[in-house]
């Protein structure tokens, strides 16, 4: 997922004749101090970690600043904060500007309708999530003819704006459609969307761009984002490997068999800690990176869950005890399985060659490797 920090979305937005508050990027406080003395950036002005993480504002990484030494000392502060887990090591600095309201406005794609959808509310500013599903509307649009005047007005009225308000409210929508389109996101965000005198004001950027077009914009491959060193490797040896917050290590294939068997671990009260997507691989080698990969993020158990299809449950079987092999003693974790499908005797037989038991069903399989990270 290529999710901009702010700065990036709001040059994105530039370009597409989104109005936004005169600002520029610093990464030292001298550099915040200069752009104030320049006159790029107006007093007072506002000092903002750029992370990806939202809430900046109620978690103290958005400060206001009086004077260029203000703005110099916020943004010494600002650097100086691991905001969610990440380290800041750029602010943007932004004219303050006199808010009248803040709005709410997204474009995304709604995968029940499988239609883009834009998003609008009154109430922005605060998280979105937290508003009443009342005070939000949501209309489809279709892409063949794009976004036409009945889904403004639709939004002008539910936002509750009128005059040249509307009109900035126009301009800006059909920019924000043009990027959702010709960008490849898969969200363009403003929250809040601040009516400034009588014009629209993007006073915050979130810009996703969609993961399977991330061929086409060679711009953001320098771009970091959210993933942990493992899964970093992963992704270089293509591997479908995402850590989350839990115990117990899942192994499984194909996307759809992946995502139920951790909903089954939670159902029995288990914490997954890391996934791994073998896919169509009965590749042995490529089995044992995967499962080395796995070992490193240390789970207390690992759920092995095989459909043998296109995937052989031999072939599987045989890369994982040899990749079981390769981990140190003391590294070693309990390996409950439970391996169905294609040539499954074989692959059960090599597992208890190597004292893994295969365990047929899936709530039992769930139930004993739950226990086996130290139970729910
Ligand atoms: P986050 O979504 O991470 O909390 P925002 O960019 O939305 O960060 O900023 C939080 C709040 O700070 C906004 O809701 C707005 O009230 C205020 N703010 C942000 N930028 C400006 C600005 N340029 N001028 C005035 N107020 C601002
Ligand atoms: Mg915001």
């Amino acid at each position: 997922m290529v999710k901009l920090s702010e700065w990036r979305g709001k040059e994105l937005f530039r370009k597409y004749g989104v109005p936004l508050p005169r600002g520029r990027v610093a990464r030292t406080p001298e550099e915040a101090e200069a752009a104030i003395q320049s006159g790029a950036v107006p007093l007072p002005c506002v000092v903002k970690a750029q992370v990806l993480a939202g809430g900046r504002g109620k978690g103290g990484a958005v400060r206001f600043a009086n004077t260029a030494d203000e703005a110099r000392s916020a943004t010494s502060a600002i650097l100086g904060l691991e905001f969610k887990g990440e380290r800041v090591r750029e602010v943007l600095l932004e004219e303050k500007l006199p808010i009248g309201k803040e709005l709410y406005l997204s474009f995304t794609l709604d995968r029940g309708l499988r239609l883009p959808i834009l998003i609008s509310s009154a109430q922005g500013g605060v998280e979105i999530e937290s508003v009443d599903d009342a005070a939000i509307d949501r209309q489809p649009v279709d892409p063949f003819p794009g976004l036409t005047s009945y889904e403004k007005r639709r939004a002008a009225k539910h936002l509750g704006v009128s005059g040249p308000v509307r009109a900035s409210l126009d301009r800006l929508l059909d920019g924000l459609w043009k990027l959702f389109v010709a960008e490849d996101a898969e969200l363009v965000e403003i929250n809040p969307l601040a009516i400034v005198g009588d014009g629209l004001v993007a006073l915050d950027a979130k810009v996703i761009i969609e993961d399977d077009a991330a061929f086409r914009h060679p711009e953001y491959a320098e771009i970091r984002d959210d993933r942990t060193p493992l899964e970093e490797i992963a992704r270089e040896k293509e591997i479908a490997f995402v850590q989350l917050d839990g115990n117990i290590g899942v192994i499984a294939n194909g996307a759809g068999l992946t995502m139920a068997t951790l909903d089954v671990l939670k159902e029995f009260g288990g914490r997954p800690g890391v996934f791994l997507d073998l896919g169509g691989t009965d590749d042995p080698k490529k089995v044992t990176e995967a499962f080395l990969l796995m070992a490193q993020a240390h789970p207390k158990a690992v759920f092995l869950n095989i459909f043998g299809g296109v995937t052989k449950c031999d072939t599987v079987a045989k890369g994982l005890v040899e990749a079981m092999g390769q981990v140190p003693t003391a590294e070693r974790f309990p390996l409950v399985a439970r391996i169905r499908g294609n040539n499954e005797k074989e692959g059960i037989e090599i597992l208890q060659k190597a004292g893994i038991t295969s365990i047929p069903t899936l709530r039992e399989s769930a139930q004993a490797a739950v226990a086996a990270a130290g139970g729910p």
